[in-house]
């Protein structure tokens, strides 16, 4: 089999890895010879039409393709440089952070598929922000984040704490959609390296806010907040964790609310959000503490 097709093969594995999908189909012959992680002794098979794994479990080779090329991060990319220019009121220095996100170019990748950077929206005083994954089409389009369905769904959640979504600040890790192969619709996840590149942002964002609680919402935004972890969502939400001294409350993304319409599902993200209502200093009253409980009979 020729290098040049093994290359091409390599190349599509990764593209695929990049766009979020988890399996691939490649004839059994050329999954054999198909070299993986480029350094490893053992080239890892993939699956082939007879041989496809399940969703739940990616095929060895996507597992083990080498990581997707960092957009190098500039030498001056991090948390004190980008503050050491902002200054004034918060609103002044999210001003100013904005106008460098605005214009960032460092994943080449994003900044030529994006409509626009997707910072962040809210009180630069807010006490209490929610970070998400990254802006969706929707997103992309308005140039706020959480504005589709699950954004109509986060301001219900809001309002239900008695606040309103300009009490609050909204952001992503990531600022700009992470881009789909053309013609194609949807969403995808954002890889590791893309929310590593941009979470000095975010970073900054938290540190000019200063906020007394941060709810993160859904895995992907707990991932590009601290890195993998080695357990679920279901287990993390319920706890709290903490980014750069502020105490950060997991739990789930508001669009798994919205494909699993389960009272007791709406109950757990109800006590979280009452969690930080408590690290608030909200009053909560007895009518909210029996949200989404079960009727008794
Ligand atoms: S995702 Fe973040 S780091 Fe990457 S280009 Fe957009 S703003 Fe810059």
């Amino acid at each position: 089999m020729n290098a040049e097709l093994r290359q091409h093969a390599a190349r599509y594995v990764e593209l695929l890895r990049r766009h979020g999908k988890k399996e691939a189909w490649l004839p059994t012959g050329l999954a054999r010879r198909l070299p993986s992680a480029s350094t490893s002794a053992t080239p890892a098979p993939l699956s082939s039409p007879t041989t496809r794994t399940t969703k739940s479990e990616p095929p060895s080779a996507l597992r083990s393709a080498p990581p997707i090329p960092s957009p190098k991060p500039k030498n001056d990319f991090d948390l004190n440089s980008i503050l050491k220019d902002v200054s004034g009121s918060k609103a002044d220095k999210l001003a100013a952070l904005r106008k460098k996100t605005d214009v960032c170019k460092i994943c080449a990748h994003l900044a030529k598929s994006r409509t626009q950077v997707v910072f962040g929206v809210g009180d630069p005083e807010a006490k209490l922000m929610f970070v998400g994954e990254a802006p969706g089409a929707e997103e992309d389009k308005q140039g706020e984040p959480f504005v589709g369905l699950a954004g109509k769904l986060l301001t219900k959640m809001i309002t239900a704490m008695e606040l309103t979504r300009e009490q609050v600040y909204i952001a992503n890790v990531l600022k700009c959609r992470p881009d789909m192969p053309a013609n194609t619709s949807g969403n995808r996840k954002p890889t590791r390296t893309e929310m590593d590149t941009c979470l000095p942002y975010l970073r900054a964002q938290v540190a000019i806010i200063a906020p007394t609680v941060i709810v993160a919402l859904g895995s992907t935004a707990v991932e590009g907040l601290f890195g993998p972890q080695k357990t679920t969502i279901s287990r993390l939400r319920g706890t709290w964790m903490e980014l750069d001294g502020v105490p950060v409350r997991p739990t789930f993304h508001p669009s798994y609310l919205l494909h699993n319409q389960d009272l007791a599902l709406k109950r757990l993200v109800w006590t979280d959000l009452m969690a930080a209502m408590e690290k608030l200093s909200l009053p909560i009253s007895e009518k909210q503490r029996g949200y989404f409980l079960k009727p008794t009979a």
